[in-house]
């Protein structure tokens, strides 16, 4: 059994340009600016393998993984379920 982890965007490093989301449909979304929205939620076992891609192409690097339920610095869509919000 793998530990949880969830996904994190670091906005100030983040381009905009929504690679991610086209990378990650089931996690992403964008804002009207382009910026990802996160669903909050932890990473499903069968996404881990495209969600470690997504973290290593992002061209900004603006994507990490983070142990645990929480999730800070990460930018949810509202009603996500998260308590965490940057920028
Ligand atoms: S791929 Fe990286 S730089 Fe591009 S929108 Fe997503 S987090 Fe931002």
């Amino acid at each position: 059994m793998t530990a949880p982890v969830r996904l994190a965007v670091d906005l100030i490093a983040c381009d905009g340009r929504g690679l991610c989301a086209e990378l990650l449909p089931e996690l992403i979304t964008l804002d009207d600016w382009g910026y990802p929205l996160l669903s909050g939620r932890t990473v499903p076992a069968a996404l881990r393998g495209e969600v470690s891609a997504a973290v290593q192409l992002c061209p900004r690097l603006a994507l990490r993984l983070e142990a645990g339920a929480g999730a800070a610095g990460s930018r949810v869509r509202p009603g996500a379920g998260s308590t965490s919000q940057a920028r």
